[in-house]
Formats: C-alpha cells, sequence, structure tokens
C-alpha cells in the first residue's frame, strides 16, 4: 500500500498480504455469486451467494474485518444491509448478525442462499466515520462507474475460503471491465469470472467505466491501464506513455526476479466533492493495483504521483505478494495476526520505487538525494527510538497505530543503510535488490517463511555487520545515524532554498507543513520544530498554531485535504485568510498566496570523498 499525502496521522492503515487458511476441503461446486449492477437502488447493490449444500447444523457467513496490504481494521461488514437466508422453497430462514462482519445461519442443510445489499464506502467518507483507505474502498455511481473492491461485496462462508469461487456480474452495457481476474461473456452479456478461492476474490479489484482500458506490453507482460475522470479531464491514453516507460524501467531493474504476465492499472480520479473518496495513493494486489487521486492535479503532477505510487504497488509482487511469513500467507480476514517485518514488506518497496528511478535513469541523482533527505524530515514527525520490530507486529494496537505511515520514510531509510553496508562489504557487487533476489528464489507466493527467523536467515546469507545493524536499529531501538552511511558513499549534507507547494514541501518529498492531532484528526496545527515555508512565515503563522479556518472552509481533516488539493491551483495573487488559535486567543492572517520557497536540507557529493567511497556511491547508485 500507499498512502499519498501521508500528513502523519491521516496515513490510514495497514498490510499484510497473502492467503487464506489452508482448510482441506472434498467440495468442488463453486460458490455462486452474482451481482446486479443494473438493478442498483438507492445506490446499493444486490449480491446474491449460493454455497451450494451445507449438512446439518449451523453455518457462518463473513465479510472482511480487514485486507491484506491496508494495515486496519474496517469492518467491511457495515456495508451491508438486509441479509437474508432463503431456503430451497424461497422462503426465509432465521439469520442472526453476531457482529458488524459476521453472520450465523442456524439451518444449514436448508440453505439455498443469501442475499443483501450493499452499500459503497466512498459514499461514507466525509461522513464522520472512518472509511477505509479510498484505494481499498468501493464505489456505486450507476450508471456511470463502479469500483469493485470485491471483499466490499462478496463474503465468505466460514471454512469454505479454499472453494472456487464463480462471480456473475450484470453491468449497464455502456460500461468496460477492467480487472486480471479470468472470464467470459454470458449470452445475456453478463460478465463471468472465475476465482481458485476466496483469496483470488480479494485480490482481484474490477473497474467498471465508461472508456475501454488501454493496454500495452512491457516485455511479456500485458498492462491494462483504466480510468475513470469523473469530469472527463483524462483518458487513460493520456497516462500510457509514463506508464509504460515506468514499467519498462522497474522491470530491467528487477531483472529475472518477477514471473507477472498480466497486471492492470485501475485508477480512479476524484472529485474531492462531498461525497467523494478522499484517501489517496494505493493498494497491492499480485497482478493489479487500485489507485486513487485528486482529479484536479494538473497531468505532470498527475503523472510524477502515478510513477512514484504505482511503482511502488508493482514492486510489491517483490514483497509481501511473493517473499512474506506464515503470518501473511495464513491471513485471518477476520482476525489477523500481524508480522514483525514491515521493514520489509512495506521499506524495501518504497526504496525500490526510489531506487530504480535512479539506476534507470529516470530522476537525476540531485533527485535522488532530495527525495532521500525528504524522508529524512519526514521521519522526524514520528518517533525515532521506537524499534521497527515492535511497531510492526502490534501495528493494529492504537497506541503503535499512528506510527506506521513511517514505514514509508524511515523504512525506506533502514533498507537504503542496508544497501550501502551490503555494497560495502560485498565490495560493490551485491545490495538489497540481489538479497531480495535470493529469498525470492526461495519463498514464493506459496511458500512463506517464519518470521522469527528471517533476521537470522538474511545474516547467514550475507555479513555479520548486517546482524549488528538489525539488532542495533531495526530489532533495538537506537535511531540511524546517516550521517556515517552518507561518508561511506562520498555525499555531505548542508542547506539551501528551494520552492515549495502551500501546505506540503513537494509531491517527491511529501514533506507537509501541517500535523494532525493523532487524539482528535479534525484538530488541524502548523508543525513544530521544522523549518516553515515562505507562505506560511509571511502569513505570520508559527509552528504549534491550531488553524480553524482557511478561506471561509473550517478545518477539520476533511476541511484541510479539502484546501490542500484545492492550493494545487492557487497562484501568487490568490488571496488567503487563515483563521489560526495560539496560546487560547483567535488570530487572523492575511495574505497573498505568493510562490513559496523554503530551506532545504540537502545531500550532495562530498568533494574530498575518497575514491572508495566515490566507487561504492557508483556500484549503489549506478549498479
Ligand atoms: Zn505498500
Amino acid at each position: 500500500m500507499k498512502n499519498w499525502m501521508a500528513m502523519a496521522a491521516t496515513a490510514v492503515l495497514l498490510w499484510g498480504c497473502g492467503a487464506a487458511r489452508n482448510t482441506v476441503t472434498v467440495r468442488e461446486t463453486p460458490i455462486r455469486t452474482s451481482l446486479d449492477l443494473v438493478g442498483t437502488d438507492q445506490d446499493r447493490v444486490m449480491v446474491s451467494v449460493d454455497p451450494g449444500a451445507f449438512p446439518e447444523g449451523p453455518v457462518r457467513f463473513l465479510i472482511p474485518k480487514t485486507v491484506p496490504g491496508t494495515y486496519s481494521t474496517d469492518n467491511y461488514g457495515r456495508y451491508v444491509e438486509g441479509l437474508q437466508a432463503v431456503d430451497y422453497k424461497g422462503k426465509p430462514l432465521e439469520v442472526r448478525r453476531e457482529n458488524p462482519n459476521q453472520w450465523v445461519v442456524s439451518d444449514g442443510a436448508n440453505l439455498d442462499r443469501i442475499t443483501y445489499w450493499v452499500n459503497d464506502s466512498y459514499d461514507a467518507e466525509q461522513g464522520g466515520e472512518e472509511a477505509p483507505f479510498s484505494p481499498a474502498g468501493t464505489n456505486i455511481k450507476a450508471p456511470d462507474h463502479f469500483m469493485l473492491n470485491l471483499h466490499g461485496f462478496v463474503g465468505y462462508f466460514e471454512d469454505l475460503e479454499e472453494l472456487p469461487y464463480e462471480l456473475v456480474i450484470r453491468a449497464p452495457g455502456a460500461l468496460k471491465a477492467a480487472t486480471s481476474l479470468q472470464g467470459t461473456r454470458g449470452e445475456d452479456g453478463s460478465y463471468i469470472y472465475r476465482a481458485g478461492r476466496y483469496f483470488d476474490i480479494i485480490d482481484n479489484p474490477i473497474q467498471f467505466t465508461p472508456s475501454a482500458p488501454e493496454y500495452f506490453q512491457v516485455g511479456d507482460i500485458t498492462v491494462g491501464l483504466s480510468v475513470y475522470s469523473p469530469n472527463g479531464q483524462y483518458t487513460a491514453a493520456d497516462f500510457r506513455p509514463s506508464m509504460q516507460r515506468m514499467m519498462e524501467a522497474q522491470k530491467a531493474f528487477l531483472g529475472d526476479i518477477d514471473g507477472t504476465r498480466t497486471y492492470n492499472i485501475l485508477l480512479y480520479l476524484s472529485t474531492m466533492e462531498e461525497d467523494d473518496a478522499m484517501g489517496f495513493g494505493a493498494l497491492e494486489h499480485h497482478t493489479s493495483t487500485v489507485v486513487v487521486l485528486p482529479e484536479q492535479l494538473p497531468l505532470p503532477q498527475l503523472e510524477e504521483t502515478m510513477i512514484d505510487v504505482v511503482s511502488h504497488e508493482f514492486f510489491h509482487i517483490v514483497t509481501p505478494l511473493n517473499v512474506h511469513s506464515e503470518e501473511v500467507q495464513y491471513f485471518d480476514y477476520n482476525d489477523p495476526k500481524m508480522s514483525a517485518h514491515l521493514w520489509m514488506y512495506e521499506g524495501t518497496t518504497e526504496y525500490f520505487a526510489n531506487l530504480f528511478q535512479i539506476r534507470q535513469g529516470l530522476i537525476e541523482e540531485a533527485d535522488f538525494y532530495a527525495r532521500i533527505m525528504g524522508k529524512i524530515q519526514n521521519a522526524m514527525a514520528y518517533n525515532d527510538a521506537l524499534s521497527f520490530i515492535e511497531m510492526s507486529r502490534n501495528v493494529l494496537d492504537p497506541a503503535y497505530e499512528p506510527q506506521y505511515a513511517n514505514v514509508y520514510e524511515k523504512g525506506a531509510l533502514i533498507n537504503m543503510a542496508l544497501d550501502i553496508i551490503l555494497r560495502e562489504q560485498s565490495g560493490g557487487s551485491m545490495g538489497v535488490l540481489g538479497l531480495m533476489k535470493a529469498l525470492s528464489a526461495k519463498y514464493d507466493q506459496d511458500t512463506p517463511f517464519k518470521d522469527e527467523a528471517l533476521i537470522d536467515e538474511i545474516v547467514a546469507m550475507t555479513y555479520p555487520e548486517v546482524r549488528t545493524f538489525f539488532d542495533t536499529h531495526v530489532i533495538g531501538d537506537t535511531p540511524i545515524d546517516y550521517q556515517r552511511f552518507f561518508a561511506k558513499v562520498g555525499l555531505v549534507m548542508g542547506d539551501r532554498e528551494v520552492e515549495s507547494g502551500y501546505f506540503i514541501k513537494d509531491l517527491q518529498s511529501q514533506m507537509p507543513f501541517i500535523d494532525v492531532d493523532p487524539s482528535d484528526t479534525d484538530r488541524i496545527f502548523v508543525r513544530e520544530g521544522i523549518d516553515l515555508n515562505s507562505f506560511l512565515t509571511g502569513l505570520g503563522a508559527q509552528g504549534g498554531d491550531e488553524i480553524k479556518e482557511i478561506n471561509g472552509t473550517e478545518i477539520t481533516l476533511q476541511g484541510m485535504q479539502m484546501i490542500v488539493g484545492q492550493s494545487f491551483s492557487w497562484t501568487p495573487d490568490t488571496e488567503v485568510r487563515m483563521v489560526v488559535e495560539r496560546d487560547g486567543e483567535r488570530i487572523t492572517l492575511e495574505g497573498l498566496a505568493g510562490s513559496p520557497t523554503v530551506k532545504e536540507f540537502r545531500l550532495g557529493p562530498d568533494p574530498d570523498a575518497s575514491p572508495q567511497a566515490i566507487a561504492l556511491r557508483e556500484a549503489w547508485l549506478k549498479g
């Protein structure tokens, strides 16, 4: 998963990836499920699930509480209404709801099917209660658009997660489907998909849009690109050249590590209006990704963000989709156990999403250094003296949850430091990519590692220095002294004044100048302890000010997200009126938006670097 606009506490959720429990079963009849996108009623979709025959006794039906990759508790069952169980004569059976996500039918032997209405989550995002992160959420906007993250629509029967599914979808004739699920069309035009087991239902979202997806080849991978742009601002063709160039570079970077043959990018562009998606970023799947971004971003910014976000999701094929622990493999959708290795699942992935761009020449060295510095600064918003292993195991615990988004910052930096150690010890020949290749040779989609044995195994495959590093900075809680690693590769830190966005430094570093109170996410503050940009200092804002209102919009989390979105189209002449509370007093700050700059801590080549350090840097960044 990648949460873009990761303002510390807005960073939503979760994680994990993988498969359902291995239940042995002899039944071969698929669970027949149908979704009716034509007969929607009050923005709801009717779902029918026919499980085949059951023996005597009660039967439990579940909708996921959480899904792999999200690292949050979302209770998708809360969007289900009017669930009924029907016997073979069409009569209702007794059914009891045990909690938001599970139902029990007492007379399983007579159960023919279960029917229910499903509401979408995008509509509910701005309604107060915390909705799922949009790339894991659902949209029902008949007859124009459907985002089917199927865990929001299709449930499973307890212990039957390993049975095959047949999914029949009746959709408006004008819409085009995009998904990695294999399927055919029925005589009546309905879509008929097959999934090997419940996990494959969750792993293969479907997007229905008015325009057909664009397809292109990247080596032997067929890539589909489906775009929904509610105001017709963009088409899939607009993003095709940049996505193709990016994926070719990723394929070149990974070499033979990846065996995917199909990949679908499902992009949803949000109007950011009241009933629309507000969680920007993406969620990974084995052969697809769902991306949600603001429609009002100009094309160059959207392309740049897409490159960062989609490349991150595609690299998830390496981990956790292939290399992962038993916790991930035997993922329990209603009672998940968390693995200790977010430093790898999210950290290595995010590190690769930056490293491949410099190694494949998509960005300049200076851009890469700026990204690293951005991550160092962003990581300071989190607890730097917290064991990453401890955080990872406990990430669903509300006490640890606010630290989750540091996986994209410090998680990536842990991998950078590890990469430099590996290059140094191997005389430049091996890095984190080589390590992941070695792990991929041992572990795959169906072969998990033991969570507690991974670090020992990595040390055995590499060098004793790697043990010290993990013990001290990943298992242990000692902050990393980045200067020490930069010195090894002949880099030094300094500062200079650079262009800045209004509330976020820039799209690469994503460093925000505002922060959210983790215990009350509707309280937004100007960040303390960092250098603010000239826009905020020019208005007279100070670190610690609580922002109450901007240009008439009341500042809650959603209000702030809306203003951040709008600020992308501000010009230097835009007038800004901001009300803040400082020391219990309300103060109105007014001025022009201007062209903000900010002091940037800069990483760059040390003119006095030794030839050995320069050679190590070349091995690290150029291979
Ligand atoms: Zn991720």
